[in-house]
């Protein structure tokens, strides 16, 4: 094994480790037996952490839990401490902000540069996994037709997001270029780099806030019930998202980005994998809104929807190349319907969902 390749004994560190994506991978990690270091920013919260502790004492891995808040300097150096991979997957992913630069782009950029900075101060440390995401390489289907045959490919940078238009999506892309600039400036940990699409699949915790979940739950609870706006996404399961980084993460070979999307959905697509499992019981949209429509009416009944942001993604195709998840993770793809009839089980399980 060379001095890169990932000590398969080591602790390894999930930076977010409340989160939906980081739920399913420490799940993952635990079955393999291996020793987690979760860093959370509140580990004596039982409601946040409970969760993880009964995962910790029911699989084969020990779990260990470590405060870390991405917008406190060297706060991970504790967690950090003798791991030999650092997945970091915290990073705010929801649309509700007042403020984008302090709510959106300080903790993902900050936060980025926090936990790569332990890195360089940690010998242990020989790669670290970064969750980025497709918005980090699109930042509208607009954006897609300039792709080289209009495919999503690793090659791909999101250039159009904004502090003003999309700014989630810029938050992910001031993350990953800062990430790869920073790894560029050492030699002994490695970047590896996950690009997911829409995350679907059921949850870990009791709670979990993603916006995946608000997502998909205002297409079972009636909100879209007049039509779905003609949104074309990526859609993925988040079980395999979380083996795409255990790959990225053990895999001596791994290197570069990974878009990870099973296949284009489309709200509709959710629609109808929810009325396919449960039949008339969730109030879902039956058919698409026109564009012009959406254009019409959606600023005026939802604050994160611009006249932009529909004449640049609704309506437009989303193709993505997932290629190199499949050659060099391994990866092979489940049903995106089945995650998300799963999701909503889950939701309603978990009274984030009134009772089918
Ligand atoms: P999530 O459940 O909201 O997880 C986000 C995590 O980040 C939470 O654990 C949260 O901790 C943590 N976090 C936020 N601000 C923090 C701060 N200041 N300090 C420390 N931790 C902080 O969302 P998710 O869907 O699992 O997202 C995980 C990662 O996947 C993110 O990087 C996201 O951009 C990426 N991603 C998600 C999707 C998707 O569709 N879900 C798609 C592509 C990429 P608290 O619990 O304390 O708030």
């Amino acid at each position: 094994m060379s001095d890169t390749n990932p000590d398969p004994s080591a602790p390894v560190l999930v930076t977010g480790a409340t989160g939906y994506v980081a739920g399913w991978l420490i799940r993952a990690l635990l079955e393999r037996g291996l020793t987690v270091h979760a860093a959370v920013r509140d580990p004596d919260n039982p409601e946040k952490v409970g969760h993880l502790v009964k995962m910790g004492s029911e699989l084969d891995g020990t779990l260990e839990l470590f405060h870390g808040d991405l917008l406190e300097p060297g706060s991970y150096d504790a967690a950090m401490a003798g791991c030999g991979i650092v997945f970091h997957t915290a990073s705010p992913f929801t649309t509700a902000v007042e403020d984008p630069q302090r709510d959106l782009v300080d903790p993902a950029l900050e936060g980025t540069r926090n936990v790569l900075e332990s890195a360089n101060r940690t010998p242990s440390v020989t790669r670290v996994v970064l969750t980025s995401s497709c918005a980090a390489i699109y930042g509208d289907n607009a954006d897609v037709s300039h792709a080289p045959q209009g495919v999503l490919t690793e090659d791909v940078w999101n250039v159009s997001s904004s502090l003003e238009h999309q700014p989630y999506s810029y938050s992910k892309t001031l993350a990953e270029r800062e990430a790869w600039k920073i790894a560029e400036g050492q030699s002994r940990w490695q970047l590896v780099v996950i690009n997911p699409s829409l995350v679907v699949g059921p949850g870990t915790a009791p709670r979990q806030t993603s916006e995946s979940f608000n997502i998909v739950r205002q297409i079972a609870d009636g909100t879209l019930k007049s039509g779905a706006p003609p949104l074309e996404i990526g859609m993925v399961d988040v079980r395999d998202v979380a083996e795409a980084h255990l790959q990225a993460g053990f895999r001596p070979e791994a290197q570069g980005r990974h878009i990870v999307s099973a296949e284009t959905g489309s709200l509709l697509r959710i629609a109808r994998a929810i009325r396919d499992r449960y039949g008339d019981a969730y109030p879902v949209p039956q058919r698409e809104l026109p564009k012009w429509l959406v254009w019409l009416i959606g600023p005026m009944v939802s604050k994160g929807v611009t006249r932009r942001m529909v004449a640049r993604n609704m309506g437009l195709p989303w193709r993505a190349a997932n290629a190199k998840s499949r050659r060099e993770l391994g990866l092979e793809y489940r049903s995106v319907d089945q995650a998300v009839a799963e999701m909503v089980a889950y939701m309603r399980d978990n009274g984030q969902l009134e009772k089918a």
